[in-house]
């Protein structure tokens, strides 16, 4: 455990609560989901927003979309010790609605500062409202599974674009998609230094 980054990253959380980030949403969710996994990560998942069991036990990815995760980082020789996970989107909107432009934007600044403080090499988006902010006006059709970089602010970032596994799940040509893609992460890691 880095005890440093831990500090940090419970800072942002304490900023997210003190200035009141998305009330509405604050009200309506049990709790802020921050992210889960190792602070010295090289790679870190971005996703949408907490859904119920995220909402419920305080943690990202872990119902059906979490297990296909897991189960995709398995098949690519990672385990999840290994990866950060969190959302663009820490509280759960209610009814599992999609997290609002206004809300993303909410939230993009304190997303930005915790891969500050993880500093990874790689980051991947999983579906469109992640994507989106890396790449303004693309479609996760047309860019899925092609990494680039990109400069956001001082940050320089190696970001990989990837469908949502809720997305893949039950559909069989997406679900192939997403996983070709993501068994490509291990040799792009490997290209970085
Ligand atoms: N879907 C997401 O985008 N994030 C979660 O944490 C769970 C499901």
């Amino acid at each position: 455990m880095n005890i440093v980054k831990q500090a940090r990253l419970d800072k942002i959380a304490t900023d997210i609560r003190h200035k009141n980030v998305c009330p509405d949403l604050a009200t309506s969710a049990t709790q802020l989901v921050m992210g889960d996994g190792n602070l010295d990560a090289d790679i870190v998942f971005i996703g949408e927003a907490p859904g119920k069991k995220e909402d419920l036990e305080g943690l990202p990815f872990i119902g059906a979309s979490g297990k296909f995760l897991n189960d995709m980082l398995a098949s690519a020789g990672m385990a999840r010790k290994d990866v950060y996970i969190t959302n663009i989107v820490k509280y759960r909107p209610p009814n599992n609605r999609d997290p609002s432009a206004a809300e993303k934007a909410a939230f993009w600044p304190y997303l930005l500062e915790q891969l500050e403080i993880i500093q990874p090499k790689v980051v991947i988006t999983l579906g469109r409202h992640s994507m989106e902010y890396f790449f303004p006006g693309q479609k996760i059709g047309e860019i899925h599974g092609q990494p680039k970089d990109v400069l956001i602010g001082k940050q320089s970032l190696y970001v990989i674009p990837l469908f949502h596994p809720a997305a893949a799940l039950y559909n069989g040509s997406l679900r192939q998609t997403l996983i070709d893609d993501f068994l490509k992460v291990p040799t792009l890691l490997s290209t970085l230094d």
